[in-house]
């Protein structure tokens, strides 16, 4: 966990996250109802933030690290696929991984669910190891988005969503309600699409199922190989906006794996380049766009000629 000592918009109004509030020496007031601690954590709500003595107090975020990785490196046999990789995923952040085929992107998301175990280090979330999650505790937590989408062919749609709320034998009514809630929110038809089976549908369309099934359980972690991988540039681009309206609406933890910068920047709050196992500190997008990589300037220059192009149309 690391404490950030950020002034908070009050009146903006944050996202609901948590807040260490410390009162300062020699101050004698204290919010009411807070008792008589040096410092506390609670609960940011809609009804805290107007409260006038958050302005006299000074507020420090305690941001979660959801996911911290600790010098991992990941080996079968000879072969050494990640190594030396160490950074936190904060709470309702989206990191995006970004590199080349091969670079280790996949490796580092089953890493995470406990598809993988470290050889040396260690990777925790929510503050415990993997090593000591029950698999199934810790999968109920996390909605994964494989690469190649992975429905399974014989189940309808509405089966393919409903496998984890199944798997945890919800009632048959909130699985329904809860299936139609999430293919609403990819933008898909649940009257026209619920029945259809996989091979009915188009790569955009199951990609937007996958997207959906990860979602159902409603957890607090997504982990995203390639969603929108192999779509063709308008859709991508469809697709994307939806994501980021669903980021801003649902503010969960997520890893994102993408091979394509634009996507990178447009979605991630952090980006995490990745070459031959190895991670360069993740920047935001601005950050990002400065770092000097002869790898990363590599993957830049489409953007750029893009970018320079329009410009040169317009002026
Ligand atoms: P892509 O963009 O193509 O999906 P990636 O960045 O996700 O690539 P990974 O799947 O993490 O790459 O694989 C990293 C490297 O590890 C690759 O070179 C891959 O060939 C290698 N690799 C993956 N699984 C194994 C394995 N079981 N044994 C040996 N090498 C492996
Ligand atoms: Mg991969």
């Amino acid at each position: 966990m690391t404490t950030k000592k950020i002034p908070i918009p009050v009146e903006a109004g944050v996202p609901a996250c948590r807040f260490l509030i410390e009162r300062p020496a020699g101050t004698e007031a204290r919010p009411p109802g807070f008792g008589g601690r040096e410092s506390l954590i609670f609960q940011y709500t809609a009804e805290v933030a107007p409260n006038p003595f958050f302005q006299c107090f000074g507020i420090y975020n305690d941001v979660m690290a959801v996911i911290q990785f600790a010098d991992v490196t990941y080996r079968v046999g000879t072969a050494t696929l990640v190594t030396g990789l160490s950074f936190e995923v904060e709470e309702g952040e989206t990191l995006v991984l970004l590199g080349r085929s091969g670079s280790g992107k996949s490796t580092t998301l089953k890493l995470i669910n406990h598809l993988l175990m470290p050889t040396v280090g260690s990777v925790q979330v929510n503050g415990k190891d993997t090593r000591e999650w029950d698999p199934i505790a810790l999968r109920r937590r996390i909605g994964y988005v494989i690469q190649d989408i992975g429905l399974f062919p014989h189940f309808s749609v509405f089966e393919n969503v409903a496998l984890v709320p199944r798997l945890e034998k919800w009632p048959a009514e909130k699985i329904r309600l809860r299936v139609t809630e999430v293919l609403e929110l990819v933008d898909l038809d649940p009257i026209k699409f619920a029945d259809r089976y996989p091979a009915q549908l188009s790569g955009g369309q199951r990609q937007r199922v996958g997207v959906a099934r990860a979602l159902c359980a409603d957890p607090q972690i997504l982990l995203l190989d390639e969603p929108f991988g192999a779509l063709d540039p308008t859709t991508r681009s469809e697709i994307q906006n939806q994501f980021r309206v669903l980021q801003k609406q649902l503010g969960k933890t997520m890893v994102f794996v993408t091979h394509d910068v634009a996507e990178a920047l447009l979605l991630g709050t952090r980006i995490g380049f990745m070459k031959e196992g190895k991670l360069l500190t993740p920047a935001p997008p601005p950050d990002f766009l400065k770092m000097d990589d002869p790898e990363i300037s590599a993957f830049l220059a489409p953007v750029r000629s893009l970018l320079q192009f329009g410009s040169a149309l317009t002026t």
